[in-house]
């Protein structure tokens, strides 16, 4: 049984070491992204009209939303390993 444990200790160390160097690539990576974000408006009806501020769709008058970048799934994918 004692080998089954060392076994164990040993996965278990090598493992925190990759996710410990995993973890620090993605903050090395998260620092070099920090870009002023680039918040851009679109029209829920119309997603190819793209305004850098908020405003109407110049084709139907509605609102402008905001577009969320979707890469924040990503990010979160790759915290769970
Ligand atoms: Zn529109």
């Amino acid at each position: 049984m004692k080998k089954v444990m060392l076994m164990a200790i040993a996965i278990l160390f090598s493992a925190a070491t990759v996710f410990a160097a995993h973890t620090n690539a993605a903050v090395a990576d998260t620092t070099k992204k920090v870009k002023p974000a680039k918040v851009q408006y679109t029209c829920p009806m119309h997603p190819e009209v793209l305004s850098d501020k908020p405003g109407k769709c110049p084709k139907c008058g509605m609102t402008l939303v905001k577009k969320e970048p979707a890469k924040k799934k990503t990010d979160s994918a790759k915290m769970k390993m």
